[in-house]
């Protein structure tokens, strides 16, 4: 793959990402397939490719909130009220199904409210457990797995058995090893690529046919283990945070602009979606659960003591040899708000200095974030 090639790979990344529903539809029309939108974070979309139709990860708009105002309260986070906005006025209509895997309050509320809003489209609801130590907690996710299994198969009009499960399973697992080849590929040399362009690879696998997907990113993949990196002066920093939503360019920018370079983070929107794969022995269904309670990195929506999220946030910091922590709070987000008083005092009792810093969905000045960003980045040794 030539640099041209990589660029036009990079522009057909981010044609998707910059205006992903509008692309799901033209997609759609060509292909004849049907498309289901997933909830972020804990929804296994093997079980949507499994059944012939296309998953799609559900992303936040810039698009200012108007109608939607009407259909949710103003406090709750930007995600939620973007997306209930832009179905009401039609923008999600295309979807075929919606599924919504419980993460938090306000993403069961917008499952309600998707439901009234979108009344002849197909809208699920899946509880997965969120207290992860109790007891019967595999049984109960299999069963609700098996449960949303036979509810995608009405919608596809085709079963769904274990060898396409496995199939699919196996798809996605290729396309989490070339995200974490390029993860790491990054994180030894954070100057082959900008963190702005891995919040785009990732994003478009959110939104693309995985095997589209792969195939471009194992070009790329190959490319960039043959380039030199152009060296980065600057403060070796870990992003944490945005619990389900991508971030806004503008503060990547911004970050990098005060002199920051971002060498690790624990996304969703990056790491947390690849980092680990489903394994492909044995039930597939019981392969999805396992990684579900077993293996999914700690995150503070779900309650699972051994593995504490600050703790482990602790260490992958320190992995990455990062000499700040950069935390993002999306305003009105509970589970990160409730979590972020652990998260300092671990940091703080580790050494590792961090910033707090809270974002919106609405347009807002980043004069006072650059000053503080700025001010941060300077006292870092
Ligand atoms: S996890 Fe936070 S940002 Fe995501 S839907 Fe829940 S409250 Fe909103």
């Amino acid at each position: 793959m030539s640099g041209s090639n990589m660029k036009d790979v990079m522009n057909r990344f981010r044609d998707v990402v910059d205006t992903p529903y509008e692309k799901l539809k033209l997609w759609k029309e060509a292909n004849g397939k049907k498309v289901v939108g997933c909830s972020p974070m804990q929804f296994p979309e093997e079980l949507v490719h499994a059944a012939g139709m296309l998953p799609v990860v559900l992303q936040e708009t810039d698009e200012a909130i108007t109608t939607g105002f009407s259909y949710i309260y103003p406090f709750y986070c930007g995600i939620t009220r973007n997306i209930i906005d832009i179905a009401v006025k039609g923008q999600l209509s295309f979807f075929d199904g919606l599924v919504y895997a419980d993460i938090c309050i306000q993403n069961r509320n917008a499952a309600c409210t998707l439901k009234q809003v979108m009344p002849a489209s197909y809208v699920e609801y899946v509880q997965l457990p969120t207290s992860l130590t109790r007891a019967g907690v595999m049984d109960d996710t299999i069963r609700e797995l098996e449960r949303i299994k036979a509810k995608l198969e009405q919608l596809a009009g085709r079963k769904i058995d274990d060898t396409s499960l496995k199939q699919s399973i196996l798809v996605f697992n290729r396309n989490r090893l070339r995200l974490r080849q390029l993860h790491e590929l990054r994180r030894a040399n954070p100057g082959l690529l900008s963190y702005r362009d891995l919040q785009v690879i990732v994003k478009s696998s959110m939104l693309m046919p995985k095997e589209e997907h792969t195939e471009l990113l194992e070009g790329l993949v190959t490319q960039l283990e043959k380039m030199k990196p152009s060296s980065l002066e600057g403060k070796r920093l870990f992003l944490s945070g945005h619990l389900c939503q991508s971030l806004k360019p503008d503060i990547l920018d911004l970050i990098e602009g005060v002199g920051g370079i971002i060498v690790d983070d624990d996304l969703y929107t990056g790491y947390r979606y690849y980092a680990v794969d489903v394994a492909v022995d044995g039930s597939p269904i019981q392969a999805l659960a396992k990684r579900y309670l077993e293996k999914s990195l700690p995150v503070p929506t779900r309650s699972y003591l051994p593995a504490r999220w600050e703790k482990y946030l602790v260490e992958r910091a320190k992995d990455s040899r990062a000499q700040g922590v950069v935390v993002l709070v999306a305003k009105y987000c509970e589970p990160h708000l409730f979590s972020y008083p652990f998260v300092k005092e671990a940091l703080e009792i580790a050494g590792v200095p961090h910033i707090m810093l809270e974002t919106e969905h609405e347009v807002v000045s980043l004069e006072g974030v650059r000053t503080r960003l700025q001010a941060f980045v300077e006292m870092l040794n």
